[in-house]
């Protein structure tokens, strides 16, 4: 049986005495062990980090560009097997897993920026032959936890930033799917990153509270679920720590009667339905505007769905793969057991398929709920699998008050062909990315990635230009050089120019 451990300084190292274990969810077959680090080997870890940081943080930005840039080709020289062990633990289908890792490269790719972005800022004289200058200066070490829906990507948002501003790192990724971070963080070190400058423990919740309790540890940056992300930034801000925490979602998209119907609802079924709908960007709810276009887009959507291919990721390319675990796909059924007893209208269900040849994997077929009403559990929570709701309201104006009024605010998008409808939209909304016609707005690596409302606790988004300022610390300083031996008296009075 294949054991998964830690990479500290360097090494593959054990740690731990507990395990938990790690599955094919298109089998249900156990394919490893994975050693759940103990306080001691997150501490280990953590002092490799401090170790590596002095000569880390004086090494040029351009030559830590130059490690981003070698680590990038060997992404895509090794992104076939990157995909597979990605697809062999969560089981998105190979096509999706390549679609992440090609949105974590471009994340390597602006952080091989580092030089242009650690410029900072200068004033030449500020006051008689005074310069001023704003440095950006690396934290120390880092930290980042992360979850099971986009192994690789999700990594890659956090780490490769932080360190082309000078920190080192500790990354703990998702126990239900940890190969492909550990992989990859080896190939970082082929590329040239010294050993300790990003470390990898797996674990659970032991491990995040020792990153979490250590006063080594500056910054932590996490996603994941919004209870935990919660009560990461507590933990995290009353230890004195910068802290991140990106949480769940319940994304809308409106439908107007004006839409493009046969786009908007290609668009909102690779939306809803791809990656088995655990993407915090799915589109798990449609509001449509008006009975007609709700009617219209129910019965296209029907025609859709039962185009629908699921099966295992690695075999044909289907449109679906299985859900993450057993626990996942049992939690997933019962909101569709739930939405049932609610009385919303169960149009499509996806609750009797079964996969031949993988009796045992963790497959749900996609189903499609009409008449679903704001006081549900079907639209309250998040579902994270392959469930679309459709909600009727009259105007855009109930729509956008539904929206606005949901706890969630990460994503969301309009779907017309209205520009001044749009305008409205995308200037009113309280949801941190929007799309116009695009469902699935994910900001692109040299934006940067966020939430409102209980998706994001804290104050600066993840990757991007934002994460130049989450991962260091401005330094202002003002210097003069008294020339010709000019002596000044001394001042009282608060100087000004
Ligand atoms: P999760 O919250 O269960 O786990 C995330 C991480 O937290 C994992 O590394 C896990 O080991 C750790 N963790 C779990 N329980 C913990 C505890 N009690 N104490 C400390 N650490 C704990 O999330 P998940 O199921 O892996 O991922 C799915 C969730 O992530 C969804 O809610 C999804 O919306 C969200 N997500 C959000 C974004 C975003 O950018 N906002 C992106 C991806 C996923």
């Amino acid at each position: 049986m294949n054991r998964i451990t830690h990479l500290i300084n360097g090494q593959r190292v054990d740690g731990g005495s507990r395990f938990s274990q790690v599955y094919n969810p298109a089998t249900g077959q156990v394919t490893a062990q994975l050693q759940l680090a103990d306080t001691l080997t997150v501490d280990a870890a953590i002092a490799s980090a401090q170790a590596a940081f002095p000569a880390w943080r004086n090494t040029p930005p351009l030559k830590r560009a130059r490690v981003m840039s070698k680590f990038k080709e060997l992404l895509e020289a090794n992104a076939d097997a990157i995909c597979q062990l990605i697809t062999a633990e969560h089981g998105k289908v190979l096509a999706d897993a390549l679609g992440e890792l090609q949105r974590g490269i471009e994340n390597v790719e602006f952080a091989s920026y580092a030089p242009q972005l650690l410029k900072g800022e200068h004033s030449r004289n500020v006051g008689p032959g005074i310069d001023s200058w704003s440095e950006f200066q690396a934290l120390g070490v880092c930290a980042g936890i992360t979850p099971f829906n986009f192994p690789v990507m999700v990594p890659l948002w956090m780490w490769p930033m932080a360190v082309i501003c000078g920190n080192t790192f500790v990354l703990k990724p998702s126990e239900r799917d940890p190969s492909s971070a550990l992989f990859v963080a080896e190939l970082a070190l082929q590329a040239g990153l010294p050993p300790g400058v990003l470390n990898v423990v797996n674990g659970d919740k032991e491990a995040v509270d020792a990153l979490l309790d250590s006063p080594h540890v500056k910054a932590v940056s996490f996603v994941g679920s919004t209870p935990i992300a919660e009560s990461i930034y507590a933990h995290g801000c009353a230890k004195g720590k910068r802290v991140q925490a990106l949480g769940g979602a319940k994304n809308h998209a409106v439908l107007m009667p004006d839409a493009d119907l046969d786009n908007a609802v290609a668009a909102m079924m690779g939306a809803a339905f791809g990656s088995c709908g655990e993407r915090c960007m799915a589109v798990p709810l449609i509001v449509a505007v008006g009975n007609e276009v709700a009617d219209a887009a129910v019965a296209k959507l029907k025609v859709e769905i039962a185009k629908m291919t699921v099966g295992p990721g690695t075999v044909g390319n289907p449109d679906m793969g299985p859900l993450v675990t057993k626990a996942h796909f049992d939690k997933v059924r019962g909101y569709v057991d739930q939405g049932v007893a609610e009385g919303a209208e169960l149009v499509v269900d996806g609750r009797g398929l079964k996969v031949a040849g993988h009796e045992n994997g963790y497959f749900l077929g996609p189903c499609l709920f009409d008449h679903v009403k704001r006081g549900m559990r079907i639209y309250q929570e998040e579902i994270f699998g392959p469930v679309l709701g459709v909600v009727r309201v009259h105007s855009l104006a109930e729509a956008m008050e539904l929206i606005d009024s949901h706890e969630y605010g990460n994503g969301t998008c309009i779907f017309t062909r209205d520009g001044e409808a749009a305008r409205y939209f995308t200037d009113h909304i309280q949801v941190g990315m929007v799309g116009v016609n695009v469902p699935l707005p994910v900001p692109v690596a040299y934006h940067s990635f966020g939430g409102w409302k209980r998706s994001l606790f804290g104050d600066l988004h993840a990757y991007g230009p934002d994460a130049v300022r989450f991962y260091t610390k401005r330094k202002t300083i003002t210097q003069r050089w008294p020339s010709g031996g000019v002596r000044e008296n001394a001042v009282f009075s608060f100087p000004s120019h």
